[in-house]
């Protein structure tokens, strides 16, 4: 059975289409089930008109949990759809967050590394931090909050894991010690990843995480989920077959599946 547990809605500000829509195509495509995951208001930034492009507002966060429950009745003899939720790891923020996440049921929570302090490091408008930047110190610092965020224990899953590669910027030098430090963390905090097609279509051209991260990953016996990190609803399991091909090759034959915040698997 094929999942797909990244998918946004219009309410984050940089996506389209109705959240019916996105359903619809995963029905289309045969998914066994899907998560909706959009991102949770980003409330450290002042900027209100930037927070309002990464994602929802406080306000409408309780609109998005209602909208998700009432497509999970309606489309119930099609599809199951999950209740999910992309959270920003910002270290000494968290309190706050989880104060308000946890007043929801959750069927999972994935935690992201898209700021390293006030870099972007996904977004577009941030790219050109990426020159005369120390390569070995950004991966390296990327990677530092990538192991807290899974040692935090706050999420289910972690998300594009090494998406810091997204405009084609790595270091020259080797990334094995970085990569089994981060799996052994991941290990230790019995965390999920998720692999995530979106990175073909970025300037990287490669699936998160790479062949080689996923494979010492497996090592480690780390779980994987499928997320296609969908913005339009074609984007809704947009490449799983070589998602799949590539977890086959490296050894994996379960997917996880998540259910009030309870982990199960299934084949793939
Ligand atoms: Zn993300
Ligand atoms: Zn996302």
């Amino acid at each position: 059975m094929l999942i797909d547990y990244h998918i946004h809605t219009k309410m984050c500000g940089h996506a389209e289409g109705e959240m019916e829509e996105y359903v619809r195509e995963a029905v289309r495509k045969g998914l066994g089930e899907i998560g909706f995951n959009d991102h949770f208001p980003i409330l450290h930034i002042e900027d209100t008109e930037l927070a309002l492009r990464l994602a929802m507002s406080i306000d409408e966060f309780p609109m998005y949990v209602k909208q998700v429950k009432k497509l999970q009745k309606e489309f119930k003899k099609h599809i199951s759809i999950k209740l999910g939720c992309e959270i920003d790891y910002l270290p000494g923020n968290m309190v706050g967050i989880m104060n308000i996440i946890n007043k929801y049921d959750f069927d999972y929570l994935y935690g992201s590394v898209h700021f390293l302090d006030d870099w972007m490091i996904d977004h577009p408008d941030h790219e050109s931090r990426f020159k005369n930047k120390d390569l070995d110190k950004v991966y390296k610092d990327y990677f530092k909050l990538v192991r807290e965020a899974a040692e935090s224990k706050l999420f289910d899953c972690i998300s594009h894991i090494d998406v810091i590669k997204k405009f084609g910027y790595k270091p020259d030098s080797d990334l094995t010690d970085i990569y089994e430090q981060t799996a052994k963390a991941l290990e230790r905090a019995d965390m999920c990843i998720e692999v995530n097609t979106s990175g073909l279509y970025k300037p990287v051209g490669e699936i998160y995480p790479e062949e080689k991260f996923l494979k010492i990953c497996y090592e480690h016996n780390v779980p994987v989920t499928l997320g296609s990190d969908s913005h339009k609803p074609e984007h809704v399991g947009r490449d799983f077959d070589k998602a799949v091909s590539l977890i086959k090759k490296i050894g994996y034959r379960k997917i996880v599946r998540f259910n009030k915040r309870q982990r199960s698997y299934v084949n793939v």
